[in-house]
């Protein structure tokens, strides 16, 4: 970032000091100037000049970055649009002083220093924003010109991966400091009571699976963050599905839930058919831990106005509206103890999620609490007849 700065900042310097000396010799436009307006000029010399002058101005118009010019004692003399709106200036008026005191410090700094001089500014007006701000001293100290940078997302992006790998930490923690706990509790109890040890090393089995669990979620959802591209594989969903759904008729059978299938044949998507079963999987996984026995869960995929649609229901326990907007978060939880009690990770609905706005979709829950929920997520199909090639000759 601050070798792109460094270089936006001199590729300008150039076009700057033409701008600030054009400026403030022609402050009336320098396209409006008559010939007698420099001494000794002529004619030829001041087409040239106009000409750069307009050039100057375009390029820094047209530039992302904020370009602001003060003269020796910090006051703004001049900016680009850029400038104006990351500080704030009105139309055509310049503040007699700059509004960011950290960009004003800075810029204090590199003219008394005579160096230039870099760093990151928050700043509040108009807007809360984090700059990276440079400010280039004039050679001979008539000024300073100061490159502002908005990287708010950036620093947002930045804080959020901080923020996951310190959560991701502390989920860690606790089954490895369980796995610890138990292989102590074991050892005591291998030769005093086995039953006991028999019952350790069961709970040790389950936290050592939850934390394998943990470990291959959080690598799915870093190589899902790390997918460069959509995946552009002509995808049957419904047979992606009707896989994902065998897997839980056993299960579903021997606790007594039952399990209805609505996948209609052939439902095109361009996708990648791991990353829609594991989605598929997690909102399953979830019907089924969060309803009781004798519940109900039900899957129906189908295609409606141009989108692939999955629907994955249940008459479980359901979710509390303050919390439905919050369950996709990684790591959030309704009832911690219970997730934790189900092998959950936290991160199954997050990767569901992240899975189908790759895939160029979006997913919502309807829940009520007592009575269950409704995941829906809808992917745009692909076109028609790729999925009609593929149905026919199966
Ligand atoms: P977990 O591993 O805890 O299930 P998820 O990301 O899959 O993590 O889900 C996040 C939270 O959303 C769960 O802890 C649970 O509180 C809630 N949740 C998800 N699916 C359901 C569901 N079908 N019924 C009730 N609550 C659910």
């Amino acid at each position: 970032m601050n070798n792109l700065l460094l270089s936006v900042g001199l590729g300008v310097l150039a076009a700057v000091v033409t701008f600030i000396v054009l400026d403030r010799f022609f402050p009336a436009q320098a396209g409006e100037a008559v010939d007698g307006d420099v001494p000794g000029g002529n004619s030829a010399q001041l087409d040239q000049l106009r000409r750069e002058n307009r050039w100057a101005q375009e390029i820094l118009e047209r530039m992302a970055e904020g370009v602001l010019v003060l003269d020796e004692s910090a006051k703004p003399l001049s900016t680009n649009s850029a400038g104006r709106d990351l500080m704030g200036f009105h139309e055509d008026m310049l503040p007699a002083r700059l509004p960011s005191g950290e960009v004003l410090e800075l810029a204090e700094k590199a003219l008394a220093e005579g160096v230039s001089r870099e760093a990151l500014a928050s700043v509040w007006f108009p807007a809360r924003m984090s700059l990276w701000a440079r400010a280039a001293p004039l050679q001979d100290g008539s000024g300073v010109v100061v490159v502002l940078q908005d990287v708010t997302n950036e620093i947002g992006i930045q804080r959020a991966r901080r923020e996951f790998v310190a959560h991701a930490s502390h989920e860690l923690k606790s089954p490895v400091a369980a796995l610890r706990t138990l292989a102590e509790a074991i050892r005591r109890a291998v030769h005093e009571d086995p039953d006991m040890a028999e019952h350790f090393s069961t709970r040790l089995t389950a936290e050592a699976e939850r934390l394998g669990r943990l470990i291959e979620d959080l690598l799915d959802l870093t190589k899902l963050e790390e997918a460069a591209t959509p995946p552009d594989q002509r995808i049957d969903l419904s047979e992606v599905a009707q896989s994902e759904a065998d897997r839980f008729e056993t299960p579903a059978s021997a606790a007594g839930t039952s399990f209805e299938r609505h996948i209609h044949p052939g439902v095109w998507i361009m996708g990648d058919e791991g990353q829609l079963g594991t989605m598929i999987r997690n909102l399953l996984e979830n019907a089924f831990h969060y309803t009781p026995r004798e519940g109900r869960v039900t899957i129906e995929v189908s295609e409606r106005g141009g989108n692939a649609l999955v629907e994955v229901g249940d008459t479980g326990i359901g979710i509390p509206l303050e919390a439905q907007s919050r369950v996709f978060e990684r790591f959030y939880r309704v009832d911690r103890g219970r997730s934790r009690d189900s092998g959950g990770t936290g991160l199954g609905l997050a990767i569901a999620k992240h899975v189908i706005e790759l895939h160029g979709g979006h997913i919502q829950v309807e829940s009520e609490l007592g009575q269950g929920s409704t995941f829906t997520a809808r992917i745009p199909s692909a076109a028609p007849e790729q999925g009609t090639v593929r149905s026919l000759a199966g």
